[in-house]
């Protein structure tokens, strides 16, 4: 078995110790005498998985009861849609903080159901920063008020919780949830799509504030609406079952790293030493904000944008896997999440060097 060194955006890096369990138990989960895949979402031995993934996570959060724990479908790009649908109410007005092009999808959606103020806007500065807590013009009649924490292709994250005077605050955080300790309670609904930090693609987990459901939006459909989902516990219908199992077995893996006062500290450093092989020399280079680069998704580009695809093309031969930007911004990304190993930033700082030395 050779496991190469994967810096994928999502579907992402999961943890090998996951994978192997995953393949211990993939014909008979627990002497059960079948796979987790042929179970019955409604079976006693499905059921205790997806409760112990849900109380995991609850535990590696510290969420309270306060709050529903959703697995759901769609991806974050549905959340796009069910956050206003469900939220937005009688004012059938959001605000929206917009740093990139997860923020901007995530407005452009919202339009379809009601109004959209900006709140703020780094757009001017090549969404190279996010704005400050001073910068921010929140419309005092918006139902909520949405921001994305980490920038997954502008690799720009939020280092403060936006304070709103009492406007539900509402994140997404597909590219950053898990990966250091949060205060839930700052919120009032979290939404992130599995296959960065949390499991494969195919699930998507929202934590929202019991008290703002049950008033969506009219004429809509049963699955848009989350109160559905929290009194069905997330089987409302079939659900993906084997994405939600293997998500328990990260939860469980995160618990066993220390949880994510530990984890955070693993990603700081792994974040410190990829942003100082970066700044070493003008070779390479990072446009964002110091205060705002993010822990998961480093952008890097070369002074000489003509040497790209050799560095690719090396960086694959070397085995370090899908550096490549999003095809909309170009350059070069590692994505750094939770399940990549030290080893493996260890492994591209040192590519990063030679190749300099040889190219520069
Ligand atoms: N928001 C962010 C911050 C993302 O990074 C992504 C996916 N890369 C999405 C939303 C969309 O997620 P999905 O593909 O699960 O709909």
């Amino acid at each position: 078995m050779s496991r190469k060194h994967n810096f994928s955006a999502g579907p992402a890096a999961l943890p090998t110790a996951v994978l192997e369990q995953a393949q211990a138990e993939i014909l008979d989960w627990q002497g059960k005498g079948l796979s987790v895949m042929e179970m019955s979402h409604r079976s006693e031995e499905y059921v205790s998985i997806a409760n112990a993934a849900e109380q995991d996570l609850r535990d590696l959060l510290g969420i309270s009861n306060d709050y529903s724990v959703l697995f759901l479908q769609g991806g974050a790009t549905s959340q796009f849609a069910m956050v206003p649908i469900n939220l937005m109410g009688e004012k059938r007005r959001a605000a929206y903080i917009n740093t990139g092009i997860w923020s901007d999808k995530a407005i452009k959606e919202a339009k379809r159901f009601g109004e959209v103020s900006v709140a703020a806007s780094t757009e001017s500065d090549n969404f190279s920063r996010t704005p400050t807590q001073a910068e921010l013009q929140i419309d005092s009649g918006a139902a909520y008020l949405h921001y994305t924490t980490n920038e997954t292709i502008g690799g720009v994250q939020f280092d403060y919780i936006p304070d709103t005077q009492g406007i539900p605050l509402v994140s997404d955080m597909s590219s950053d949830i898990l990966a250091r300790p949060l205060d839930v309670n700052k919120f009032d609904l979290i939404y992130a799509g599995a296959q960065k930090n949390i499991g494969p693609a195919g699930i998507t987990v929202v934590i929202a504030r019991k008290s703002l459901l049950g008033n969506p939006l009219t004429g809509m459909p049963s699955m848009q609406d989350y109160q559905v989902h929290a009194k069905a516990d997330s089987m409302n219908n079939t659900p993906p079952t084997y994405a939600w199992y293997l998500s328990g077995l990260v939860f469980k893996w995160l618990k066993e790293q220390g949880g994510l006062s530990a984890i955070g500290a693993i990603n700081a450093r792994k974040a410190a030493k990829l942003y100082a092989a970066i700044d070493a020399s003008d070779f390479y280079g990072n446009p964002v904000a110091v205060n705002n680069r993010s822990i998961m998704n480093v952008p890097f580009t070369l002074a000489d944008a003509k040497l790209e695809s050799k560095f690719l093309e090396e960086a694959f031969a070397a085995d370090l896997l899908n550096l490549q930007g999003h095809r909309s911004v170009g350059g070069m990304r590692a994505s750094i999440y939770n399940a990549v190993p030290e080893s493996s930033i260890d492994a591209l700082v040192s590519f990063m060097a030679d190749f300099e030395k040889r190219w520069a």
